[in-house]
């Protein structure tokens, strides 16, 4: 997934690039609000953090630029510390969520990734990958033009990783995800549940689009996609 960066303050616009480059984002950054329209404008984003007071074209007038031209990118956008109109004018603007400044990095990854994941849910209510094809709102699967039956489990994880295609998502990432009022459940249930879903999609092992990364998590992959 590459995400655009627009933020002016140099030492917070390294932490973001840095941060998201770690958690297997490709980044693209700028301080200056005219390249950051240009940016917007000329190369496939799948989400941007904003900043709305820039040098050259405004935070604002970068999001209403983009939403007029019909670009529909998902946009986090950043807002000084107690300035309720930037909030406003932000979301009248086209933000699809902001953030107050200062903030913690995690906070800002949780809004980002709920973002990329609405914007993934409205983009296709089908997910398709190599063999597979899951249907979000009938809660079905094929694979190989076969239906599958899974649980509402197997489902709900199949689904996330598939969303997430190409990115490595943490068991507790994915133990939360599953299993939120969950207090004490351990690691254990989703190996459980790994094991079960990779033996439905794939009993004669000749097809193994879910990778355990060992101690990072687990990762959806399908042939020829990058590592
Ligand atoms: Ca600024």
């Amino acid at each position: 997934m590459r995400i655009l960066v627009i933020e002016d303050e140099a030492a917070l616009r390294g932490q973001l690039a840095a941060q998201l480059g770690r958690e297997g984002f490709r980044v693209d950054q700028t301080g200056d609000g005219d390249e950051g329209l240009y940016l917007a404008r000329e190369y496939p984003f799948d989400g941007a953090v904003l900043d709305l007071g820039l040098p050259g074209t405004p935070g604002l007038e970068i999001l209403r630029q983009m939403r007029a031209a019909g670009n529909r990118l998902p946009v986090l956008v950043l807002t000084a510390r107690g300035r309720w109109q930037d909030k406003v004018e932000g979301l009248e603007a086209g933000a699809d969520d902001y953030l107050a400044k200062p903030f913690e990095m995690e906070e800002l990854l949780a809004r980002l990734r709920a973002l990329l994941r609405r914007a993934a849910g409205a983009a296709g209510q089908v997910i398709e990958a190599g063999p597979l094809r899951l249907d979000r709102a009938g809660q079905r699967l094929w694979v190989r033009g076969a239906p599958v039956e899974l649980t509402a489990y197997e489902f709900r994880l199949l689904e996330r990783l598939m969303a997430e295609r190409g990115r490595v998502l943490s068991k507790r990432e994915l133990s939360d995800y599953l299993y939120p009022h969950d207090e004490d459940r351990d690691s254990n249930v989703l190996e459980v549940l790994v094991g079960r879903l990779r033996r439905k999609l794939d009993p004669d092992g000749s097809l193994v689009p879910i990778e355990t990364l060992r101690g990072r998590g687990y990762r959806f992959a399908i042939d020829g996609d990058p590592v």
